[in-house]
């Protein structure tokens, strides 16, 4: 019997699974995907938002408030790369200057900082911002994020401290019975069945579903697909900040923004879709993302696109995050669109004394005294002195093996990797935690190589690789027989 399991492996399940971890709790996450993060949080803006923007009083503004400090502390705990380069929201005209003082308004009853910027402070910030600007609105507390490090290193933290993550299985079912009047679950999978105390609904897109297993329907999640460009890394002071167009009523509207890695991000569109899994990218949508994207710098360089990718985001009904213990020992996390990123570390820890709270009343919690907040810190040969990297090559050789040419990534470092309690089963894996895969040339050259170490590594034959999801194998068959 465990005692919780979070169904999805996204940033809220993962986060929610890692605060959970600091108690002695049996706690199983269960994942339809191969891998962790291959929702919506790892195919997003990546913006660690100040808050400035959500309506005030909404669970979306209380929450990216709070989780902001405490999303760059779990980044800092975690070794995942995050930047507070701040954002400038830009209007280029009255109607938009009157927008733009809503926002101000906003942030004050937010309590969020903020500084109203003239034309000369923009230039002087951002050369290479749209002349057309009349005025801007930096958020001195915004900021980027690697968002596939963060999910991977949430649950390799959550796994390190006594979480159980089952990949690959959906959950289709699940029944609720009573037991000495204690509440307990059924969960059903496209595998296996599992008793447990209490389910947490952390499933993205389809956390409608998964409460109609258990509870009358009293929302429905409407995904909205938002589409982008990604930029290879040129010029690292082409863009400091995050910068937004003003918001409309589809959203937050298209940004330009560096990425960690100085990659440059031009998106997103946002358009209801009927198929949640679509992440498809069409080109009359990308020619409104490029139109918008001119609001904000004039000549976006797009002779430097690699490029384009699209994430659904979760819009519930209401249009504000559902946090809440909906029926007993069944906790909706639901809804959870933009800024969820952000918001990450506050829902985890509103859903923790949700839990808390609610667990007290059947049994006794004791904290777990071998809890850890901190991983092994990732290799990074990347930020290393040319004299650091050869004392490192000395002690392990495969660190001298460069597999991926446009980011610099060696052997070493995706070993490391496959040797930790969260690691990669398919090339996409690899690629979202170390990056060989996300250059110029989009995995034309360390492809093979990475499959190479894939396939060593678990003793497989390369037609069972995927590139990323299920059934998406690179080689069919062999064509020689050496
Ligand atoms: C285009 C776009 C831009 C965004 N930009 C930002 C931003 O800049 N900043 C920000 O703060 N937020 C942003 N967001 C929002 C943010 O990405 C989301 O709020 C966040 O990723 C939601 O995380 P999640 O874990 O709830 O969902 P997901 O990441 O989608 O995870 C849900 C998981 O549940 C799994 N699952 C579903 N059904 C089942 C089942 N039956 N059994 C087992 N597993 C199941 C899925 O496979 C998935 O892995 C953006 C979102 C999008 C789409």
């Amino acid at each position: 019997m465990f005692d919780c399991i979070i169904v999805g492996a996204g940033v809220i399940g993962s986060s929610i699974a890692r605060n959970l971890s600091k108690y002695k709790l049996n706690v199983l996450v269960l994942e339809k995907e191969n891998d962790v993060g291959d929702g919506a949080s790892g195919a997003n803006s990546a913006i660690i938002h100040s808050g400035y923007d959500p309506k005030p009083g909404t669970l979306k503004a209380k929450m990216n408030v709070l989780g902001n400090p405490l999303l760059y502390k779990a980044c800092e705990e975690l070794d995942v790369e995050a930047k507070n380069v701040g954002s400038i929201t830009l209007a280029n005209n009255e109607e938009e200057i009157e927008i733009l003082m809503d926002l101000a308004k906003r942030s004050e009853q937010n309590g969020v900082a903020y500084q109203l910027l003239n034309r000369d402070q923009l230039f002087e910030m951002e050369p290479n911002i749209t002349k057309q600007v009349k005025m801007g609105l930096l958020a001195p507390t915004a900021g980027i994020v690697n968002p596939f490090e963060l999910v991977v290193a949430l649950m390799e933290n959550a796994i390190d401290n006594g979480v159980q993550l089952h990949l690959n299985e959906e959950v289709i079912a699940i029944s609720r019975h009573e037991e000495d009047s204690n509440v307990c679950f059924t969960v059903q999978t496209n595998k296996d069945s599992y008793e447990t105390k209490y389910v947490i609904n952390a499933a993205g897109v389809y956390s409608d579903k998964i409460n109609e297993m258990v509870n009358d329907r009293f929302f429905t999640i409407n995904p909205r697909r938002g589409e982008y460009f990604v930029l290879d890394h040129f010029n690292n002071q082409y863009i400091k900040h995050t910068l937004f167009n003003v918001p409309t009523d589809k959203g937050k509207g298209v940004l330009v923004s560096p990425t960690t890695h100085y990659n440059y991000l031009v998106g997103p569109s946002s358009d209801f879709i009927e198929d949640r899994d679509s992440v498809a990218t069409e080109k009359e949508i990308l020619d409104e993302v490029k139109f918008n994207a001119k609001r904000l710098v004039d000549n976006v360089p797009y002779q430097y696109q690699i490029r384009c990718f699209s994430g659904v985001r979760a819009v519930s009904s209401n249009n504000d995050f559902i946090i809440e213990e909906t029926s007993k020992h069944f906790i909706n996390v639901a809804g959870i669109q933009s800024p969820g990123l952000a918001s990450s570390q506050a829902i985890a820890l509103e859903v923790e004394n949700i839990f808390l709270g609610s667990y007290s009343q059947v049994g006794v919690i004791e904290k777990n005294e071998n809890y850890n907040p901190r991983r092994r810190p990732l290799i990074r040969l990347n930020n290393k002195t040319l004299e650091e990297r050869q004392e490192l090559i000395k002690q392990n050789p495969k660190l001298g093996r460069i597999i991926c040419r446009c980011e610099q990534i060696s052997e070493g470092e995706v070993l490391d990797v496959l040797n930790r309690s969260n690691p990669p089963h398919t090339i996409k894996g690899v690629k979202k935690r170390v990056r060989p895969g996300f250059g110029k040339c989009q995995g034309g050259f360390c492809e093979s190589l990475v499959m190479q170490i894939l396939q060593k590594h678990y003793g497989i034959d390369k037609t069972e690789i995927n590139y990323g999801k299920e059934g998406s194998y690179i080689v069919k068959c062999k064509t020689k027989n050496n």
